[in-house]
């Protein structure tokens, strides 16, 4: 997911590349497989990306536990700023203001890793399911709750009860 970008920001404004994407990419230490498609436009500043690429996360049911894989689907759009100018080598710093935008790498290297890592934690549901109606582990024994579960509301009750007895 980096691309040498130095013929692009020699053309001119409007000039496009476009790649496929099929790499890995490595988020909070595990590494996902990505596909996807990138386009790159040349504008007056640098280079804008758009960018779709998907993949897959494995994670656990926020209410039973189990594993739960589901897709991931980055939209990436973003300007990126070169921090060198590539026909004359002098340094492009960035207008006040500006200074969060992704650059550019010296050498011409446009790195889409950093803001695919970035749009990736923002993709992720904040209380994943393995199924909508997942009802969940007991709160009395632990065990998930299916439609012939042991445990009576009253028992459930009465467990919390006495922590809530406990607590005081
Ligand atoms: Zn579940
Ligand atoms: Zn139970």
């Amino acid at each position: 997911m980096e691309y040498n970008v130095s013929s692009l920001l020699k053309q001119h404004t409007g000039a496009i590349r476009e790649y496929e994407v099929d790499d890995d990419l490595l988020v909070d230490g595990v590494t996902h497989h990505v596909r996807g498609h990138v386009r790159m436009d040349r504008t007056p500043d640098g280079v804008f990306v758009r960018a779709r690429i998907a993949g897959e996360m494995q994670d656990e049911c926020s209410r039973c536990l189990q594993p739960v894989a589901y897709p991931i689907v980055l939209d990436i759009e973003e300007e990126y700023i070169p921090t060198v100018d590539v026909n004359t080598g002098a340094r492009i710093t960035l207008p006040e203001g500006d200074e969060e935008a992704y650059r550019i790498g010296e050498r011409h290297m446009l790195d889409l890793r950093e803001a695919a890592q970035e749009y990736w934690a923002l993709a992720l549901p904040i209380a994943p399911v393995c199924r909508e109606d997942c009802p969940g582990l007991c709160p009395a024994c632990g065990e998930e709750i299916g439609p012939d579960h042991p445990c009576s509301r009253e028992q459930i009750d009465a467990r919390w009860q006495k922590l809530a007895q406990l607590r005081l």
